[in-house]
């Protein structure tokens, strides 16, 4: 039984703040050891629970947050940028179920550090027609490929978003939301011991199951015109609105290959405190 865990920062044991994952950071780098912990708890349940191969894809930001040197030594760790699946590189690998682990709500909603892949200048992604996080998004791809998500951790309205998009999905919520820079945080002793516990138990719907592909559509709003307008350069991709792009995909995968380029030429047209 091969595993996959992508796991993002943001929905980490205690973070709630910007510097909190900001690559550099002293809080950063306390933060990557609660991040790491949440890791191995994982690590821990899957493995029993019956995997006998964790991969580690690390999703945040520089994709160099984990302590690879604190690391379970069964689990091995995909680190760095580029990677053509980004926070999913290793889903079409054959893997038997994925977890998203420090995952965090969508952008444009209620939820501690709450974004779509881009920090400000995505206000909403909509997966045909559904306001959709990484979490929904990525769970498509995993759909797509034939693999279960197992278990999903973050704060509660993660978890409560994981309800919708993976309902079979086992959740750990590691802090409650009180807004987008604050939440009630529970204990990394506390935590990591949900995560091994929800993580054993999702091992019983690990299994490929034949997935299959079919066309999906996704629209994206910026919080500027010229973040759209830069966005529409991409062949396939149209300007519905002054701050809204579209474009349809025959599959997940070249749903998600167009949403990183969309995001990336976006990301370079940002300006300065304009945005
Ligand atoms: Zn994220």
């Amino acid at each position: 039984m091969r595993i996959m865990i992508s796991a993002d920062m943001e929905g980490a044991t205690g973070v709630t703040w910007t510097a909190d994952v900001e690559v550099g950071t002293e809080q950063w780098q306390r933060f990557r050891k609660m991040f790491t912990g949440d890791v191995n708890a994982c690590v821990e349940g899957l493995f029993a629970g019956g995997a006998t191969d964790v991969l580690v894809n690390e999703a945040h930001s520089s994709q160099r947050n984990i302590l690879l040197e604190d690391l379970d030594p069964r689990a091995r760790m995909l680190t760095g940028r580029h990677k053509p699946l980004s926070m999913m590189q290793g889903i079409d690998s054959g893997v038997d179920g994925v977890v998203f682990l420090g995952y965090h709500a969508a952008a444009g909603v209620e939820g501690v550090l709450s974004h779509t892949y881009l920090p400000n200048q995505i206000t909403g992604v909509f997966l045909d027609g559904v306001r959709a996080s990484e979490g929904r998004l990525n769970a498509a791809l995993a759909a797509e490929h034939g693999v279960p998500v197992l278990l999903v951790t973050g704060d509660d309205l993660t978890c409560e978003d994981a309800g919708e998009y993976a309902p079979d999905a086992r959740s750990v919520a590691v802090k409650e939301c009180v807004s987008r820079y604050a939440a009630i945080c529970t204990p990394p002793a506390v935590t990591a011991a949900a995560i091994t516990e929800q993580a054993h138990l999702g091992m019983a719907r690990a299994g490929r199951f034949a997935g299959s592909a079919s066309g999906h559509r996704i629209e994206v709003e910026f919080d500027a015109a010229h973040l759209a307008a830069a966005a529409a350069v991409v062949p396939t991709v149209d300007q519905l609105e002054v701050r809204r792009v579209g474009f349809d995909a025959a599959s997940m995968t070249d749903a998600m290959k167009a949403f990183k380029v969309v995001t990336a030429i976006a990301s370079g047209a940002v300006e300065g405190s304009y945005g």
